[in-house]
Order: C-alpha cells, then sequence, then structure tokens
C-alpha cells in the first residue's frame, strides 16, 4: 500500500509498533491478544521490529506481520534491517513477504554488534532501500529519522543530508526515534523543509513505563530526558501504578502539542502494551 496516501488528507495518522514475542512458541498466544487489543484502536498501520536482539534472517517479523494483514487486516509495516545481513539473506525475506502479500517495509540499517564486523553487502539504509526499490518496485518504503540526530553521526547537518540521501533513494514516509522535548521534534521538521525532505514524517513517542528501561534505551539512542520527566522519574521510580498514570499524561501531553502543531502522525511505541495505547488513543479519540 502506498502510504502517502494515508497522508493526503491533512490530518494526523496514529500507528502502532510491536516487537516479535521472544519465544516463538511461547509468545504466540501473547500476540495474538495483544494485537486483538490494537485493532481495536483502528491504527493507521501496525509495525513490527526486526531482529532487535541480532537475529539474522529471523522470520518472526514476516510471520506477525503476516498476522497484521491477513488476521486482523490491518496494514503492517515489516522492519528490516541489512548491516548484519548478506543479500541472500534479505532476498529470503523479501520473497517471504511477497507470498505473505506484505508490501510495506521500514529500511534499517539496523546497530553495528561490537565485536562483529557486519556483512558487507549494505552499509546505510539508503543501499538497502535502493536495492529493495531495483528488486521490488512494488513494495512502498519507510525510513527511520532522528530528532535529536543519530548517535553516529559527525554532525546535525550531515545526519539530515544522509536523510535527504535516503528519501531520494525512495523512502516515501518517515518514522522518528523516540523523544520527549517535542521542541526537538519542530527544529528537525524545520531542518528537513529546508533540506527538501518533503514525505510524511511520523513523530516516535514513547510513553515510559520504568526508570531503568527507559535509562538503558536513552544511552544507546541518545535521546534526552527533559528536567520535568526526569524529575517524574526520580519521584515515582519505585511506585509503578504512579510511574505509569504520570508518563501516560507526560505522552499524552506531547500527542496532543504535536496534534495542535500539524504534525504528519504520531507512531506510539506500544511495547506490546494495549492497555497503555488504549488509555493514550482514549484520551485523543475525538481528535482522530
Ligand atoms: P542509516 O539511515 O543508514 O543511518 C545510520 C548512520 O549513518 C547515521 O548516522 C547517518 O547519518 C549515517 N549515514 C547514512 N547514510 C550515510 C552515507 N551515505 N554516508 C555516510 N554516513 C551515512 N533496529 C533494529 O535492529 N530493529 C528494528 O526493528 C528497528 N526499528 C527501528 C524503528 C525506528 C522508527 C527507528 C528510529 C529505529 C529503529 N531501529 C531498529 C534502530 C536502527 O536500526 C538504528 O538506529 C541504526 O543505528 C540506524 O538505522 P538507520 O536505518 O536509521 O540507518
Amino acid at each position: 500500500m502506498d502510504l502517502t496516501k494515508l497522508f493526503e488528507e491533512k490530518k494526523p495518522r496514529f500507528s502502532l509498533e510491536i516487537f516479535p514475542p521472544k519465544s516463538h512458541t511461547g509468545g504466540t498466544e501473547t500476540i495474538y491478544e495483544t494485537l486483538a487489543e490494537l485493532k481495536e484502536l483502528r491504527p493507521a498501520f501496525i509495525s513490527c521490529t526486526y531482529g532487535a536482539g541480532g537475529n539474522r534472517a529471523d522470520t518472526s517479523t514476516v510471520d506477525i506481520c503476516s498476522i497484521i494483514k491477513n488476521k486482523y487486516g490491518i496494514t503492517p509495516i515489516a522492519h528490516l534491517t541489512c548491516v548484519n545481513n548478506t543479500r541472500e539473506d534479505i532476498d529470503a525475506v523479501l520473497d517471504l513477504l511477497k507470498q505473505a502479500g506484505v508490501s510495506n517495509i521500514l529500511a534499517l540499517r539496523g546497530d553495528l554488534k561490537p565485536g562483529e564486523p557486519p556483512k558487507d553487502d549494505f552499509r546505510y539504509a539508503s543501499e538497502l532501500i535502493e536495492y529493495i526499490k531495483q528488486r521490488e518496485p512494488g513494495f512502498f518504503i519507510s525510513g527511520a529519522c532522528y530528532p535529536e540526530t543519530h548517535p553516529d553521526a559527525p554532525s546535525e547537518v550531515a545526519d539530515i543530508l544522509n536523510l535527504k540521501r535516503k528519501v531520494d533513494a525512495g523512502a516515501g514516509h518517515l518514522m522518528s526515534q523516540l523523544f520527549f522535548n517535542n521542541e526537538d521534534f519542530y527544529r528537525f521538521r524545520d531542518m528537513c523543509a529546508v533540506a527538501g525532505i518533503n514525505v510524511p514524517i511520523e513523530a516516535g513517542i514513547m510513553p515510559v513505563t520504568s526508570k531503568s528501561s527507559i535509562m538503558r534505551m536513552v544511552s544507546m539512542c541518545g535521546a534526552s530526558i527533559p528536567a520535568k520527566l526526569a524529575r517524574l522519574l526520580n519521584r515515582f521510580e519505585n511506585d509503578e501504578r504512579a510511574l505509569e498514570d504520570a508518563c501516560i499524561a507526560y505522552a499524552i501531553d506531547q500527542v496532543i502539542d504535536l496534534i495542535a502543531n500539524d504534525v504528519d502522525g504520531v507512531h506510539l511505541y506500544t511495547m506490546n502494551k494495549p492497555h497503555i495505547a488504549k488509555r493514550i488513543f482514549a484520551a485523543i479519540e475525538s481528535m482522530r
């Protein structure tokens, strides 16, 4: 599906992200329950992460995207990373996606694994995008973007110019890394406009549920924690319920501000916790 059509109507779209259950056998039931609950939220699409545990040629993303599409009737986006895959690995996943009728891909470089040299076939997401576009012209490709700059980039400007390469290679839609200060996103969006990046950009929102896990995540992805959120994390770190309430309110605040500032879309990192996505969607139901 050409996702740009989704964004033609000038109103924000709301999408969700899930990850495959840890064990293929033990987690299948849970993912069905998660998807059944997320379906009620009528998301524009659901994306599913790839090999976040570092697996090569992982087929669980394809399986879950097939379930999202064929059992729940929702548009899926399959994440696909390239730097730790060979061209043959990528070909195998593309063939499986085609067989499952899944034609939307979030094409990513993936993270470099410490102590393990990357494979030689693809260095950057833009190379994967070019490859898919030439092999499978019918696929619609999205790309990742970084409101606070990708941690490996030498500068903000270099990162934006690399993002432009990714769009020129064929990414028709961008999904952002999580951020907690909307001003970072607006500044990034302005820079994209100046650089001639004109595709829809969805804002990545992560509702925080634990201080330790968010600290681990931001240390990897380079997102910053504003003082207000840091105070909430410190104050409620030992009170799960209060922390959840406070951080859901924080996420809703971010989403409403994004709506007020004409965001193209909001991509909610659900962390496979539908009750949190439900609370956020309930707060903005009349604005969708
Ligand atoms: P690229 O676009 O290739 O950029 C990586 C770095 O290289 C940047 O610093 C960029 O500035 C630079 N660069 C790009 N092109 C060039 C060039 N031509 N010359 C020089 N420098 C260049 N990871 C997973 O493992 N699985 C997932 O499912 C997953 N899902 C994600 C979803 C979203 C929305 C986001 C934002 C990230 C996700 N990630 C996932 C993490 C992602 O793989 C990492 O952030 C990775 O480090 C970069 O991927 P990329 O596709 O943005 O890389």
